[in-house]
């Protein structure tokens, strides 16, 4: 009966809130994983964004000014990988805070030794575990220029793999998964990837990915949405496996 409810609800505010055609057109113009997806998933994926931009608060920062079209653009990135697991994935947080460019956090960290280092590291984006998600807007306009690249679906992905816990690679999987296969794929992937990588061989993902289990996970799942075909062909293993768990 909730469930009904709720949806009773969600369809209310889906068509008193659609998004306006040209918006709607804007987005689906830059985004190429939602371009690609045919008329009744697109029709979805809109209802998504408008219950995506109803639920979550869009901030510009660092005296950014928003304009509809990016909001629409920015939560059509974000609802591509859930178009299938559905909205409940993104609960317990709301903000996603929107910098003009790459920004540096204000991070101190102490080592071993106790001296505090302060990160100076120019970020595209940040996941905080149950805290807000942090993107430049320039970064989002980069997506697809540099192929695989998606920064709004690697800090997604991020969140979704902290849906138990810190990020590392591995995310609660739907019933229909088995998890020790998902380990296996994974982690022999993983050293294959690091064997090429001393090899001096071309990597088939961006080296970010072996940074850790968890940054794998996120840099292949903005592969397995943007450059599909190449992953298939380079990880058919991890692109199977990628597949299930989005079921798009
Ligand atoms: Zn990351």
């Amino acid at each position: 009966m909730l469930e009904k409810i709720r949806h009773w609800r969600d369809q209310r505010i889906a068509a008193r809130r659609a998004i306006a055609e040209p918006l709607w057109r804007y987005a689906l113009q830059h985004c190429a994983p939602a371009q690609r997806l045919g008329p009744a998933d697109q029709a979805r994926l809109r209802v998504l964004v408008t219950l995506f931009l109803e639920r979550k608060s869009i901030e510009p920062a660092a005296g950014l000014v928003l304009s509809d079209a990016d909001r629409v653009l920015l939560a059509t990135h974000a609802c591509v990988p859930i178009l299938a697991l559905g909205l409940d994935w993104y609960a317990g947080w709301r903000s996603v805070i929107v910098y003009p460019e790459a920004f540096v956090p204000r991070r101190t960290q102490v080592d071993a030794a106790g001296v505090e280092h302060v990160s100076h590291h120019a970020l595209a984006g940040e996941a905080w575990l149950r805290g807000p998600v942090i993107l430049s807007l320039a970064d989002v306009h980069q997506t697809g220029q540099v192929p695989g690249h998606n920064v709004v679906i690697h800090e997604m992905a991020h969140k979704l793999d902290m849906r138990n816990g810190e990020a590392n690679g591995f995310p609660p999987l739907p019933r229909r998964m088995d998890p020790h296969v998902w380990s296996q794929v994974f982690a022999s992937a993983w050293h294959g990837l690091h064997e090429d990588q001393r090899l001096g061989l071309d990597l088939p993902l961006d080296p970010y990915a072996l940074e850790s289990p968890g940054e794998f996970f996120a840099v292949a799942s903005e592969a397995y949405f943007e450059t599909p075909q190449a992953l298939h062909a380079t990880l058919p293993a991890v692109y199977q496996q990628l597949a299930q768990f989005y079921a798009i």
